[in-house]
């Protein structure tokens, strides 16, 4: 059973994520290739250092009796928040990166066998950009010990073998493309975030 963390009131989040212009509501098309009447543009969150900093406050209390060594991100989207919880907690960040469609580390990057990892991300809708990169790091021998997102919006779907600490637990709504009403009403589609989209 996965433990979940949640780092503030939910009111609070909420609040603090509506202020800042990262709720989006219209028709996505998400990372994970679902679509959404809802997007959480955390960027805008983070584009105020001062809301990230006390963003990273609240999850990196959550996380740091799981004592990471290091924060480890899937880029882009994680590397800020992951860089200010690392700051925070007094250990290295480093990132993943995929310029061939599968994460590494690149840029001298490593772990070591045994370093206990946190993963750290800005959305998790399927989690599988952070899973992936989690796998990763078990290659490299390290050991993963929780993951860190502002907003898990997976509904409990996202349920790794680590607790996971969240800013803000909320369920999304998503559709299959072939299945969306948005996409019957002929609503165009915005693709936000960096993934490159497969054309289905
Ligand atoms: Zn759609």
């Amino acid at each position: 059973m996965t433990s979940y963390v949640e780092c503030v009131p939910r009111e609070e989040a909420l609040e603090l994520l509506e202020q800042a212009q990262a709720l989006l509501r219209g028709h996505f098309l998400l990372s994970s290739g679902l679509h959404s009447p809802e997007y959480f543009q955390c960027a805008r969150l983070l584009e105020w250092p001062q809301v990230a900093e006390k963003i990273a406050r609240a999850i990196a209390q959550a996380v740091r009796p799981w004592e990471p060594q290091v924060v480890l991100t899937p880029a882009v989207g994680g590397i800020i928040i992951g860089y200010e919880l690392a700051r925070q907690l007094g250990v290295r960040n480093i990132f993943a990166e995929r310029p061939s469609g599968v994460f590494e580390l690149r840029r001298g990057f490593e772990l070591t066998p045994g370093e206990r990892v946190l993963l750290a991300e800005n959305v998790i809708t399927t989690g599988g950009s952070v899973l992936e990169v989690a796998r990763l790091a078990e290659q490299h021998g390290a050991s993963v010990v929780g993951f860190a997102t502002i907003v898990d919006r997976s509904g409990g779907t996202f349920a790794p073998p680590a607790p996971v600490a969240a800013y803000l637990r909320t369920s999304a709504i998503t559709y299959a493309p072939d299945a969306c009403p948005l996409c019957q009403q002929n609503i165009e589609i915005v693709k936000p975030g960096s993934r490159k989209i497969r054309t289905k």
